[in-house]
């Protein structure tokens, strides 16, 4: 039989009317001889509600927030038609108890931060096999942390270590290892793992796709399923620019370098484990299920112009620089993350400030500390196309120079890999993203692109 792993992000997880679509995608699953294995997100919001909960615990004032949570996990629970008081109760003690530990040592160290951030993922999965349990479809709750070990990285960069680890994902797993027993459902959290010391890592904000790509390798699945709240990856975000069209399908490739270049759908690390086994990967609706979505694999046709766009806000660009990993490991442990695009202009480091426990740190003082010529506050759009024919770039270049002149402050490129990137002021990139896509995407006939956002509520 072969293993369907299917991952569900929070604002599938978080809706109770979806949950019938989630049930009998499970039953398909099973009618067609696949196992399929369940891995969830928190419910939508709850990650940043428990990121604001250790600045509460830090000032002493958490008892309100965690009754909030309460709440929210107990009436979610409710429309389920599960007791969340009765499932849940031990989870909320403890994380009472990592917010006192907070509030007594007047520190939120990378170890609590995991700890209090985890616990998202815990109660969803909790919630899920209880409804399923009570369905009629037996399912097992399994602890990730018992099954994804992550790199052991606490020494010099406790910060990654704790909120942005990676694992191993080339140890087979079987239904055995699992502790599955014959048809049982597998149901598991994503996001978070175990260092080799035992303790709770994340792997980084929107990693859950990380952990179902992790979970598909290692159980040489024949397909990975991300569902999420939209059908499929876009040319661009349809939250930033509604004609977005649909992308049919794309590598693994070019699918990880929109994702490092800022698309929301999917978490940058997420394609390696599962383009490595080359498992088809799809990305569905869970409240459109019956539109094709988007398949990632390795056939895919080469490309003509282009096939989608990114734009990642408030990054801070290094330039000149030629300091060396030093200075680099210095701002990561700040909690900076480099954005892993490579430019032919290679004395230009651009990073993103994803630390939520302390203040970015201000560009003077880094200026200072480093000796580097930095700036931050500015959009990177990002433009994917043809690398064979790379005729799009000198449109873009035109369309630049004659409308934007001056605003632009840098253009990157990587002819190589079809990567073109936009340095701008915030104010002027969504009018330039807007454009853009008009001009390279929007009209285009041939099948590389499906519908467009704006018009699938007509489709629906
Ligand atoms: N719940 C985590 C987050 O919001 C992980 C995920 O959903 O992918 O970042
Ligand atoms: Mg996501």
């Amino acid at each position: 039989m072969s293993w369907s792993v299917l991952k569900y992000g929070g604002s599938s997880v978080a809706d109770s009317q979806l949950w019938g679509n989630i049930q009998k995608e499970i039953t398909t699953k099973m009618d067609q001889g696949h196992r399929p294995f369940l891995v969830l997100s928190a419910l939508k919001n709850v990650s940043n509600l428990l990121e604001a909960l250790l600045h509460q615990a830090l000032a002493g004032v958490h008892s309100k927030a965690i009754f909030q949570l309460k709440e929210l996990h107990f009436q979610f629970a409710a429309e389920l038609g599960v007791n969340g008081e009765l499932i849940l109760s031990g989870d909320f003690d403890e994380l009472k108890h990592h917010c006192e530990t907070i509030a007594r040592l007047q520190t939120i160290t990378p170890k609590l931060h995991a700890q209090v951030v985890a616990m998202g993922e815990i109660l969803s999965t909790r919630i899920a096999v209880a409804y399923f349990n009570n369905v009629g479809i037996d399912a097992l709750w399994l602890d990730a942390r018992d099954f994804l070990i992550a790199e052991n990285q606490a020494e010099h960069d406790p910060w990654h270590h704790y909120t942005s680890n990676q694992c191993n994902y080339r140890a087979p797993l079987t239904a055995q290892l699992l502790g599955l027993a014959e048809n049982q459902l597998g149901i598991t959290q994503g996001f978070i793992a175990a260092d080799p010391a035992g303790d709770t890592v994340l792997l980084g904000r929107e990693g859950s796709d990380t952990s179902a790509s992790y979970f598909a390798a290692r159980l040489n699945a024949s397909q990975l399923e991300i569902w999420t709240d939209v059908p499929g990856i876009f040319s661009i975000n349809p939250r930033d620019v509604s004609e977005a069209r649909q992308i049919c399908e794309i590598s693994y490739a070019n699918a990880t370098l929109l994702s490092r270049a800022g698309a929301k759908v999917l978490h940058p690390r997420a394609l390696a484990p599962v383009q490595e086994k080359n498992i088809l990967t799809y990305v569905k609706s869970t409240k459109y299920p019956e539109l094709s979505g988007t398949l990632i694999h390795n056939s895919v046709a080469p490309l003509t112009g282009v096939i989608g766009m990114a734009k990642e806000e408030a990054v801070t660009v290094i330039k000149d620089f030629s300091h060396g990993e030093s200075v680099l490991s210095a701002l990561m442990i700040m909690g900076f993350d480099q954005i892993e695009l490579e430019y032919e202009q290679d004395d230009v480091v651009i990073m993103s400030y994803r630390n939520t426990e302390q203040q970015q740190p201000l560009d003077e003082q880094l200026a200072r500390q480093f000796s580097i010529n930095i700036d931050s506050g500015q959009t990177l759009i990002t433009i994917l196309g043809s690398s064979d024919d790379c005729r799009w770039m000198e449109d873009v270049n035109r369309h630049l120079a004659s409308q934007y002149g001056e605003r632009v402050c840098q253009c990157l490129t990587n002819k190589r890999q079809g990567l073109m990137s936009i340095l701008t002021a915030e104010h002027f990139a969504s009018e330039l993203l807007a454009q853009l896509h008009v001009g390279l995407i929007q009209n285009r006939q041939d099948n590389t692109f499906g519908y467009q956002w704006n018009e699938l509520t007509q489709i629906v």
